[in-house]
């Protein structure tokens, strides 16, 4: 195992991630990110995002986060390929090994590692996955242009997914579970408005039906008559929300009982000294990208004072790569 020491270690690359970059670096703390498996974080399966100020005319969400990291790398963060698999907190210097194979050794670390789809956890969506069965419209619904697909949920995210397929697919199904959606009223308006997408509402998801090779359709439900019924398909998209990236951490954060690191009130602090935590991780109510990038800026503010309170004397070693 390779070994090294860094004043601050940032884990994860979204809005978060990248802004605490940002303010890390032009305080001079030589920041290392590591972006973990979906670099940009889960603006990078996004459209069009129009609601980041200082993008009058919108942006992709892609593009967006390449404008993240080119103005955190501009300042000087080492910004790396890596999943941070493992931590330990319980001593200090703090602890974190990269892919399993090297130990970094921080006097703060700064946790952004964001969200992840949920699942309904039927056995089909992992055998299918990937071979009709997905999380993300933006990145797969390329491979369902002109065909019917069928999308579960009834947020914002749903919302935006559906519409994003409609453009693509000949006919997109949405299953709603309840009688009314949960997204905002323009959201929802604008799936209700769309020729080519039907609501079923009080439908459920039995089955996606498939020969083990691809999506051929789904056993739906209603859940007020128990009528059944197949809707044929070749894509089934899941957009049901998100589950924080934090089970690393569990053994030494607070969390509440989905896994939301819990910081202290107007801070970015957690309840150990030298770990501060922004963005989704922490973050089930708002999850903006612009509230992601202002908690970010808050938990590298943290750090420089903690780091700045303790005048660590530390001895810093070149990174073996
Ligand atoms: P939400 O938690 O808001 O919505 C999840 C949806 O999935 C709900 O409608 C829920 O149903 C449904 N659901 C959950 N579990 C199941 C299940 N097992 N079977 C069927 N349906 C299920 O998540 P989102 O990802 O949509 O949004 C998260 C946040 O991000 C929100 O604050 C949202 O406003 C924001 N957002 C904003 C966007 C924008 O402004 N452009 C775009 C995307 C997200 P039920 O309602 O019955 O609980």
């Amino acid at each position: 195992m390779t070994k090294e020491k860094v004043e601050v270690l940032i884990i994860g690359s979204g809005p978060a991630g990248y802004t605490a970059a940002v303010y890390a670096a032009r305080a001079n703390l030589k920041p290392v990110l590591y972006q973990g498996i979906q670099p940009g974080g889960q603006l990078t399966t996004t459209t069009d995002v129009e609601n980041y100020p200082g993008y009058p005319e919108g942006v992709t969400g892609p593009e967006m986060m390449i404008d993240f990291q080119k103005q955190a790398e501009r300042f000087g963060t080492d910004v790396r390929f890596g999943m941070v698999t493992k931590v330990d907190f319980s001593s200090y210097p703090l602890k974190a090994v990269v892919d399993d194979e090297h130990e970094i050794e921080a006097l703060s670390v700064i946790i952004s590692t964001g969200a992840s789809a949920k699942w309904l956890g039927l056995p089909a969506e992992e055998r299918l996955n990937g071979k009709g069965v997905s999380a993300c419209a933006v990145c797969d619904g390329f491979f369902y242009r002109n065909q019917e697909v069928v999308i579960v949920g009834a947020g914002d995210s749903a919302c935006e997914e559906a519409h994003y397929l409609s453009k693509l697919c000949e006919k997109v199904t949405m299953l709603v579970r309840r009688d009314e959606f949960r997204a905002s009223k323009i959201m929802a308006n604008r799936v209700k408005n769309t020729k080519n997408i039907e609501i079923l509402y009080n439908t459920e998801t039995e089955e996606v039906l498939g020969d083990g090779q691809v999506v051929t359709g789904v056993r739906v439900f209603n859940n007020q008559t128990n009528e059944k019924w197949e809707i044929p398909a070749t894509g089934f998209f899941v957009a049901i929300g998100h589950k924080p990236n934090t089970d690393i951490f569990k053994e030494y954060l607070k969390m509440d009982e989905t896994g939301y690191i819990i910081n202290k009130p107007g801070t970015a602090k957690t309840d150990v000294e030298g770990v501060f935590v922004s963005g989704d991780a922490s973050d089930h109510v708002y999850r903006q990208a612009v509230t992601a990038a202002g908690t970010g800026c808050m938990a590298a503010l943290d750090a420089e004072r903690y780091l700045a309170a303790k005048d660590a004397d530390f001895e810093f070693v070149t990174p073996q790569y």
